[in-house]
């Protein structure tokens, strides 16, 4: 996978991420029964998940000009291919620092 490549998909895992503290917050509060923490969390929840297609959009369209990382393949409304995706990220970055 390319530079590029790698970014956006760190990109889009970072928002996916984003997405799912938000929505645990969401289910926290369905279940301590608070209204307003469920109003609050549900529009970060909807607006993390906005943010996350549109990264998810930019990885796939460079995906498909570049043809760089085409083993990752992302299944709609599911977190597995981001675990994998994280997986492989991980697997190709051994030598670098990121966190
Ligand atoms: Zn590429």
């Amino acid at each position: 996978m390319c530079y590029q490549g790698k970014t956006l998909i760190s990109g889009y895992l970072d928002a996916l991420e984003e997405y799912d503290r938000r929505h645990l917050m969401l289910v926290a509060a369905f279940r301590t029964g608070d209204p307003d923490g469920i109003e609050g969390f549900r529009s970060l929840a909807r607006e993390a998940e906005l943010t996350f297609r549109a990264a998810r959009g930019r990885f796939q369209d460079h995906q498909k000009a570049h043809n760089c990382c085409k083993a990752i393949h992302f299944e709609e409304a599911s977190n597995e291919s981001a675990i994998i995706a994280r997986r492989i990220l991980q697997a190709g970055s051994q030598s670098s620092a990121a966190s």
